[in-house]
């Protein structure tokens, strides 16, 4: 964990967030600042900075974050229709917490992939 880490913060739930799932690996929570009717996070409870990050030791706990995620949509009613998945990394990629999460992004449909 990292102290100053807003994410952990949710984890060890020092500051609180609306928890859609959470297990001995993962939370999810939805966004504070929601782009689409569905906007939530999963992420690993471990403090893992970026994608960038991840190691071969995290394989199992990857994995288990992205079949998460899926269920995450379905619990949330949004896998029929669709959603996006979005991770961004580092400065360029638009990364504004340092602790890896995957945004699901649905009920609406979302427009192209445009990077400006
Ligand atoms: P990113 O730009 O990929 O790092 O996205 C960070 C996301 O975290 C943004 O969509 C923020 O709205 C969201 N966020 C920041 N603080 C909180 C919080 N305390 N609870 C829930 N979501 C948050
Ligand atoms: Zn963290």
């Amino acid at each position: 964990m990292s102290s100053d880490c807003i994410f952990c913060k949710i984890v060890n739930g020092t500051i609180p967030a609306r928890k859609i799932y959470e297990d001995d690996q993962v939370v999810a929570f939805h966004d504070i600042h929601p782009q689409t009717p569905v906007h939530a996070l999963v992420i690993p409870k471990r403090h893992i900075v970026c994608l960038d990050d991840l190691r071969d030791e995290d394989r199992t706990m990857a994995g288990h974050l992205l079949e998460r995620v899926a269920h995450v949509a379905r619990e949330l009613g949004v896998a029929a229709e669709g959603y996006r998945t979005l991770i961004n990394t580092r400065e360029h990629g638009g990364q504004e917490v340092d602790h890896l999460h995957i945004h699901i992004l649905g009920g609406r449909r979302v427009g192209p992939m445009v990077c400006r």
